[in-house]
């Protein structure tokens, strides 16, 4: 007897007839002899409603309160797909992360599990229940309900997937798979059969929305097996797996980009050393994440430093480089909000050569100028301007040969 784990995110449960289909292939998998658990997100758009909502009501929520408020939404799926899996004839029991024992810590809106107790899905498990999971929550020491960041279900369904020990967590979504980029944004991307761990966590986390980056972490790390298909047919999806050595004959696996972030410049910093020590310290202390970062020495003794980091915190940041550029008498600091990072992914990088400037070619021959470059291992980045990016997605997805 097998145990899976089935996630399906909100597109995917959207109303009561997608409800009632996602329970059906559900309980397929428990008449195939399957142990089932299963982890559900807010239906459709919920969850955006709902920080909408708190933002009609306050400028600036409380955020215990907002995860109080967001963490709702899943609980009103779990019930509805118990009802949905019961009028089918079939027994099933709901959950919410607290029930569950999904511990975290007290990081409102983007908490980290710090551990998972099985006894109450294994009692549920044995008593013959598909157990029916609300993704996206926990707790934490102290009782608060707390959440993982958008996208947190599927947190929840590869860390449940790991800690029972599951043959392999299956994600049920609106596209059948992995593309090599977004379809909504490229019509002739193509369907990958598989993709490593590493490969889809660069991505994920570059701004591939199909899978939280954090999940994949989790499945690297405990070696889960995920196979993200779709729920509105039987089609096979991609297998996110353990690299096999031929897998690095691909060099480039997929393209993305990301409007997630924002450019600060501060500009005349005196050219002494300890200059970015200090900048850097102070922008770390506001546990603001900054991600690409350059410098250019200019004329008389000053020089320029230009770093990116998410929007979200740009009006901190801000706040912070204003601080910073009176402390160390620099001339002045601005922000550029319409960017956009263009990055390709691929373990082939390893071993081949000449990819960023097939990259740069590309993009020269689209005339998309490049403001700042950044590469590792398995990917290359470039920020763009933000009205170039889909452009830019498209080009470099030729240019790579990933179109169908
Ligand atoms: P869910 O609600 O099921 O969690 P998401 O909206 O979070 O679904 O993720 C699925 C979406 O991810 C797709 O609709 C697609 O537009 C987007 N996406 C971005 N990059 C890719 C990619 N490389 N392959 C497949 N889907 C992608
Ligand atoms: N409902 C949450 C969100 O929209 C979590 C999820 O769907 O994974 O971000
Ligand atoms: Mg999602």
């Amino acid at each position: 007897m097998g145990l899976i784990v089935q996630k399906f995110g909100g597109t995917s449960v959207a109303d009561a007839e997608r409800i009632k289909s996602a329970a059906s292939k559900i309980v397929k998998s428990h008449l195939d002899g399957n142990r089932v658990i299963v982890v559900v997100s807010a239906r459709g758009k919920t969850t955006d409603e709902l920080v909408n909502m708190a933002y009609a009501i306050s400028d600036n929520p409380a955020s215990r309160e907002l995860d109080m408020l967001l963490s709702t939404g899943e609980q009103i799926t779990i019930s509805l797909m118990a009802m949905a899996i019961h009028s089918l004839g079939y027994p099933a029991i709901s959950l919410t992360g607290s029930q569950v024992g999904i511990r975290t810590d007290s990081t409102h809106t983007k908490a980290r599990i710090v551990s998972i107790s099985t006894e109450k899905i294994d009692v549920e498990l044995n008593n013959g229940n598909i157990v029916i999971v609300a993704g996206f929550q926990g707790i934490d020491v102290e009782s608060n309900i707390t959440t993982l960041g958008r996208g947190g279900s599927d947190t929840t369904a590869v860390a449940l997937a790991a800690k029972m020990k599951a043959d392999f967590c299956e994600i049920y979504t609106d596209v059948d798979g992995i593309y090599t980029a977004d379809p909504r944004l490229v019509p002739d991307a193509k369907k990958l059969k598989q993709i490593t761990y590493d490969e889809i966590l660069e991505l994920a986390s570059l701004g591939a929305q199909v899978m939280q980056p954090r999940s994949i972490e989790f499945a690297k790390k405990y070696d889960v097996p995920i196979h993200v298909r779709s729920s509105f047919n039987n089609s096979s999806g991609t297998l996110i797996c353990k690299e096999a050595p031929e897998m690095e004959d691909i060099v480039v696996s997929g393209a993305t980009i990301s409007k997630n972030d924002a450019k600060i410049t501060i500009r005349g910093i005196p050219d002494k050393p300890g200059q970015a020590a200090n900048i850097f310290h102070e922008i770390a202390a506001k546990n603001i994440n900054v991600d690409m970062i350059i410098q250019n020495i200019g004329a008389m003794g000053l020089a320029d430093v230009t770093f990116t980091v998410p929007k979200e915190d740009l009006k901190v940041a801000m706040l912070t480089a204003e601080e910073i550029v009176k402390k160390i008498e620099a001339k002045e600091v601005v922000a550029d909000k319409k960017i956009a990072k263009l990055s390709i992914v691929g373990i082939g990088m390893r071993i081949h050569s000449g990819i960023a400037e097939k990259m740069f070619s590309s993009l020269a021959n689209e005339k998309i100028n490049i403001q700042m470059i950044s590469t590792s291992e398995i990917k290359v980045s470039c920020i763009i301007d933000e009205n170039m990016a889909e452009k830019a997605l498209l080009a470099i997805h030729k240019t790579f040969g990933l179109a169908n």
